[in-house]
């Protein structure tokens, strides 16, 4: 049997740690012996980051924007501790934000299921998939402590000098106050990648914010969204059978627990921050989140929500077996390789793309798999795999 072919590159960023490790087991275990792989490889380890100044992650991302699709490897984002350990000239920015400013993406996030990891919220049948707004809001506030009495006020001075006021507070003793902001350009941005994304996918989009209190600032959000549904993508989405729906985030929360899944919920910066984890931990673990950064002009990123897994890293240095989790990396490439087969017309590449993830949960479902998900499955009798077994078992699965 003849390998699978591909026409364009897929943009490859391989990463740091234990996940550059499963990297190359991936590769060599459950893509090139199918697929003649066609990548543009880019090395985002932290040590060849700091050897090109970080000008890598730069030209992986313009990389991105040429060729549309890439898939990425967890990587190191450094601390104080990394600038020591790697001997580093400068505390790089973390790709991940190098990334979205450059693509002004939205990052979307959904489990994988498989029967036998159970979702702590029974009638979640279906993955719920986070996008959070990665501009702005608290995350890019000023803040001030207030000392004493005395008048608070926002003050907008126009290019012109014209100055437009309005009263926060006046204080009759110590207080706090905080101001922060949004751009128009970033919010119709997200509300595209949002749609985009749910036409791409087919499922509905919510959105949600706290318009009732925040009649100014979560009202333009709202409006936002609206606008653009109503100019440019209602009747597509008729079209594609699926729908928009806004409510209020306290609403939507209580509508999200009692949800069977299957659609995109939007969220603003900070709901997406804490929503993100309370969605990520109640189906599950975040060994088996996907994660895909989209821009607004259809650009798409491909990786896991996980980190480099340092612990399981060191083990692994001293020449431990790690029983690490590869399945939201699998599915990365999955992912990439699926949208590159659409893109460029090959059936056979979203087949593959298809069998491999199918192959994937079959070996879960069977009962054999790593560590972290044994110490949550229904299933009975479930086998503990090194990483190393865990794929060679998925390879038998795909081969057959
Ligand atoms: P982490 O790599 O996500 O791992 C935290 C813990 O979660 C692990 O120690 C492990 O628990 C468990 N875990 C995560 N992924 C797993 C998997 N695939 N299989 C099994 N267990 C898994 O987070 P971290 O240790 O806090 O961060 C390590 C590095 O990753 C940091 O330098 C950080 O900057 C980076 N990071 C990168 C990205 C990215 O590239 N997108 C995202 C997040 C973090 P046990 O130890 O209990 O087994
Ligand atoms: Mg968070």
């Amino acid at each position: 049997m003849g390998k699978i072919a591909m026409t364009t590159p897929l943009v490859e960023m391989d990463g740091d740690e234990m996940t550059r490790i499963l990297w190359q087991m991936i590769k060599d275990e459950l893509l090139t012996p199918f697929v003649e792989l066609k990548t543009e490889y880019y090395d985002l380890g932290l040590p060849h980051r700091e050897e090109t100044k970080d000008q890598v992650t730069v030209d992986a991302a313009m990389a991105t924007k040429k060729h549309g699709v890439a898939v990425k490897c967890a990587t190191i984002t450094p601390n104080a501790a990394r600038v020591k350990e790697y001997n580093l000239s400068q505390m790089w920015k973390s790709p991940n934000a190098t990334f979205r400013a450059l693509l002004d993406g939205t990052v979307f996030r959904a489990p994988i299921i498989v029967k036998g990891i159970e979702p702590y919220i029974r009638n979640w049948v279906k993955p719920i998939t986070l996008a959070r707004h990665a501009y702005g809001d608290v995350y890019k506030a000023v803040e001030m402590k207030i000392p004493g009495p005395g008048k608070c006020e926002l003050v907008y001075t126009d290019s012109d000098g014209r100055q437009t006021r309005s009263l926060i507070h006046e204080f009759d003793g110590p207080g706090i106050v905080q101001g922060m902001h949004n751009t128009i350009a970033s919010i119709e941005s997200f509300a595209r990648c949002c749609f985009n994304y749910g036409l791409d996918t087919k499922q509905d989009v919510w959105f949600a914010s706290k318009d009732t209190i925040s009649k100014q600032y979560d009202h333009t959000f709202k409006d936002i969204f609206q606008e653009i549904y109503d100019k440019e993508y209602a009747d597509r989405f008729r079209e594609a059978g699926i729908t928009y729906f806004y409510t209020l985030i306290d609403d939507a929360v209580a509508r999200v627990v009692k949800s069977e899944g299957g659609y995109i919920w939007a969220c603003k910066n900070y709901d997406g921050d804490v929503m993100s984890d309370m969605v990520a931990t109640a189906f599950g673990s975040l060994a088996m989140m996907t994660s895909v950064l989209v821009s607004p002009d259809g650009k798409f990123e491909y990786e896991a929500a996980h980190g480099t897994v340092q612990r399981h890293y060191y083990q692994h240095l001293e020449g431990k077996a790690t029983s690490t989790n590869p399945v939201a990396t699998i599915f990365a490439w999955s992912g990439a390789l699926r949208k590159r087969g659409q893109l460029d017309g090959l059936a056979d590449l979203e087949a593959f793309a298809d069998k491999l993830e199918k192959a994937t949960l079959d070996t879960i479902e069977s009962g054999q798999m790593t560590k972290d998900l044994a110490a949550i499955t229904t299933i009975k009798g479930a086998k503990t795999l090194t990483s190393e077994e865990f794929i060679a078992k998925i390879r038998e699965n795909l081969q057959r």
